[in-house]
């Protein structure tokens, strides 16, 4: 039984690159200000603070001490279609950041590196109960990113940018930890000098750990009128999406991608959202895409198949992220040139999808729309008349020939 029907034009939302205006060129996209919601900070790290860090530590567990090479070395592992290797990048990463030092360095860095992608917000998750190897305590994990993240933003300032970074802790799945770590998500909320911390994820694999297995953490979170994300239908599909929902209650997807198999196309057009899939886009569930993580995972075969095309055109709350920059090579500025190029998209959809993101922070409302009017929309209102300028320039150019 399906519940909605529609029609959407083979045409509409991809007209083609050359003939959309306001398609940006890749500096455009660059300064474009951009919104990141889901971005692990152990799959963030620049390759040569990883080299830095291991030596300062005295781990020798790396596969290369080369920067170039262990960049490389990260994103072959996370392409090789292999889950050991794949999680084995996270071992390495993990092992460089379980002192104070090393935290704050990581996190300054992020915030610095996202700045200069013309990042202007981000929420960056990590999971507090992987960096305790060397003695740390839970508060004293979460203080040092927090420092870091503060860092990253003077430096960002200094260097003539604008970046404000949140963090999310995250609760391993197959852990049992969630509720001790959902409480000291609210612990450092805020305000106050306990705070920096703006929701809680879980994460890990889906299969075999169903979110409901941490109903207890949030229970206590709704109770505390906190926020959460749940890593739900990036795999495992329909039944993940559905618990973490309805049995948890997420406010956004960590994914969420196989929503797409609730959604039905007939060859003259016609589209059919089932109960769930309707749900998602009635109660405007945000999504947290990730399209180049999803290629290398397997959950979709290329760009031009990625669900975020449909989803798009059928008005989900798609948002656009990056999970792990090192292990796929990327960044939010790459992974809008992916689509620019794929769906022809312009400047309009990545205001869109930047509009989305920043509707579904997990900061204040206020906090939220001073954002949207003050820094995204002026932003991207500067780059659409610099585009017209441009084209007038180069026709009334031409037509002088
Ligand atoms: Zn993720």
């Amino acid at each position: 039984m399906t519940s909605q029907t529609s029609k959407i034009s083979a045409a509409s939302g991809s007209p083609g690159r050359a003939s959309h205006p306001g398609t940006p060129d890749s500096e455009q996209i660059r300064r474009a200000p951009k919104v990141l919601l889901h971005d692990h900070l152990d799959g963030g790290l620049r390759p040569g603070t990883i080299v830095d860090l291991a030596r300062e530590n005295g781990y020798e567990g790396l596969p290369e001490t080369d920067p170039d090479k262990l960049g490389v070395w990260f994103r072959e592992a996370a392409d090789s279609g292999s889950l050991e290797r794949y999680l084995e990048t996270f071992a390495h990463t993990c092992a460089v950041m379980q002192t104070r030092d090393a935290l704050f360095r990581v996190a300054a860095e992020c915030a610095e590196d996202l700045a200069e992608d013309g990042v202007v917000y981000a929420e960056i998750r990590y999971a507090p109960e992987q960096h305790l190897e060397a003695g740390l305590t839970l508060e004293e994990v979460v203080e040092a990113v927090n420092d870091g993240f503060r860092e990253g933003e003077r430096r960002a300032k200094a260097n003539g940018h604008r970046i404000r970074v949140g963090a999310l802790l995250t609760a391993m799945r197959h852990a049992a930890r969630a509720l001790e770590i959902a409480e000291l998500a609210n612990r450092y909320r805020g305000p106050g000098p306990q705070s920096g911390v703006v929701g809680f994820d879980i994460a890990g694999a889906e299969a075999g750990f169903p979110p409901t297995r941490h109903l207890d953490a949030f229970e206590y979170l709704k109770r505390e009128n906190n926020h959460f994300t749940i890593h739900a239908g990036e795999a495992f599909g329909l039944p993940s999406i559905w618990q973490a929902l309805q049995w948890c209650g997420a406010d956004r997807l960590g994914h969420g991608v196989r929503i797409i198999d609730d959604i039905k196309i007939a060859d003259d057009g016609t589209v059919q959202l089932g109960r769930l899939a309707s749900y998602v886009r009635d109660k405007r569930i945000p999504l947290e895409l990730c399209p180049s993580s999803n290629l290398q995972t397997g959950a979709a075969a290329s760009y031009a198949e990625h669900p975020i095309g449909l989803l798009r055109k059928l008005h989900f709350r798609a948002t656009v992220n990056t999970d792990n920059r090192l292990m796929s090579g990327t960044s939010m500025s790459r992974e809008f040139e992916h689509l620019v190029e794929t769906f022809g998209y312009s400047l309009d959809d990545m205001q869109w999808f930047t509009v989305n993101a920043m509707k579904s922070a997990f900061i204040p409302f206020d906090e939220r729309l001073a954002m949207i009017n003050d820094v995204i929309k002026p932003g991207y209102a500067e780059l659409k008349s610099e585009w017209l300028f441009r084209q007038t320039a180069s026709t009334s150019g031409s037509s002088k020939v």
